[in-house]
């Protein structure tokens, strides 16, 4: 019998090593504790069988950390995660490869699929019991009466870039986006909880993060790290500070947090205009900061679209890669899926059709993306219940976790 809080310490001193090595660079020396932690948690999990775990959220998530310590599974995520540039042929191929070995060890435990093991370690039960059912919940995007995107390319620098009145797209002073942070923190009240946070603005590959650094579940800390790029990072900022807040104010972090959830916290701070127009005032003119607003209210339409054109992907994705048919013609139809699902819901097409595997969501987690849209979702739904989305709400909502 294994002690599930093992492996929950262990899962959390790897989340603080996982900082380090962002805000280090990559040093050998944290990459090398690194896995030194990761394989003892490989050795744990080897003696940990599913059958003897009653409670089904607890046994899918420890699964979902087994299977991600399979050596095949393991080198195929190690291949994305370390190799640059990779060719979208190949990563089309690895990608239906970890699909298929996911799916295999998921099956092998009694799930139905990996996707449907995933939404269990999420806490879905009943009705959604694959990834297709996930579409129940959400709502489809209304047509598209925007203008028509030429690329996505067009659609990064249109919808989340765009620059306002002078403020440009790459003039976001790293100084002014972390004191933007700050503000946000104080702003909810949480001026208390300043020193507990880190925040790190760099350039580096992803536009943000957060990370909960709490040490033996006692004292709480988190760490923020943000990309200066564009007027996009102050939403990001917004994004990572709801994250981080959650994690400094949660009970203990010796428990599996569901990942809707996680993400609800961070879009309700990233959607709310009242708590950003009035961070914005603090460095733009009232008027900009408005414009601000509405330009991503637009952004936000957008990026919904996207993510349900990725998800309807994903979920083709899971259900072609099982398919009895050669690779090749596998990956003809999810590309074609994938065709169709962005100009349906983006107008938009890709020069690559092989793009689909280079997506993030495909190497890193292919079974997440649905958290977004129903995080969207549920804050639209608590919005309504409180009838309010003024800052002493929030105040309160985030002083009573
Ligand atoms: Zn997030």
């Amino acid at each position: 019998m294994i002690n599930t809080n093992e492996i929950l310490s262990l899962r959390n001193k790897l989340e603080r090593l996982r900082w380090e090595s962002y805000i280090n660079k990559e040093s050998d020396d944290i990459l090398s504790q690194m896995s030194l932690v990761s394989q003892s948690i490989s050795d744990l999990l080897k003696q940990w069988h599913p059958e003897n775990e009653n409670n089904i959220f607890v046994r899918s998530n420890l699964l979902k950390l087994k299977i991600a310590q399979v050596p095949e599974i393991k080198d195929l995520f190690d291949y994305f995660d370390y190799e640059e540039n990779i060719p979208a042929e190949i990563a089309c191929k690895k990608t239906i490869e970890l699909c298929q070995l996911r799916d295999y060890y998921s099956i092998e435990a009694g799930y139905s699929s990996y996707p449907h093991l995933v939404l269990l370690s999420e806490g879905f039960s009943g009705q959604i019991n694959s990834y297709d059912s996930i579409l129940n919940y959400i709502e489809e995007p209304t047509p598209l009466n925007l203008i028509s995107l030429d690329s996505m390319d067009e659609y990064w620098r249109y919808y989340q870039d765009i620059a306002v009145d002078g403020i440009e797209y790459y003039d976001v002073d790293p100084n002014m986006l972390k004191d933007f942070t700050i503000t946000l923190i104080d702003m909810l009240g949480e001026e208390k909880n300043r020193e507990r946070l880190l925040i790190v603005v760099e350039n580096q590959s992803i536009s943000g993060v957060a990370f909960d650094l709490t040490k033996d579940d006692k004292i709480k800390s988190a760490g923020i790290l943000l990309k200066p790029k564009g007027i996009h990072s102050f939403f990001v900022s917004a994004h990572e500070v709801g994250h981080a807040l959650l994690y400094l104010n949660q009970p203990s972090n010796m428990c599996f947090l569901p990942i809707w959830l996680d993400e609800t916290h961070a879009i309700y701070i990233e959607n709310n205009s009242q708590l950003l127009k009035k961070a914005f005032c603090k460095y733009f003119d009232e008027k900009i900061a408005a414009r601000l607003l509405s330009n991503r209210k637009i952004g936000k339409d957008m990026e919904l679209r996207r993510f349900y054109a990725s998800l309807l992907t994903e979920i083709d994705m899971w259900r072609i890669s099982k398919q009895n048919s050669s690779l090749d013609s596998k990956i003809e139809a999810i590309s074609k899926s994938f065709g169709t699902y962005y100009k349906t819901y983006l107008d938009t097409t890709f020069q690559n059709k092989l793009q689909w595997s280079l997506d993030t969501f495909r190497t890193i987690d292919p079974v997440y993306i649905h958290n977004y849209i129903i995080a969207e979702k549920l804050c639209v739904t608590i919005e309504d219940y409180l009838y309010s989305t003024d800052i002493d709400t929030i105040k309160k909502i985030l002083s009573r976790l």
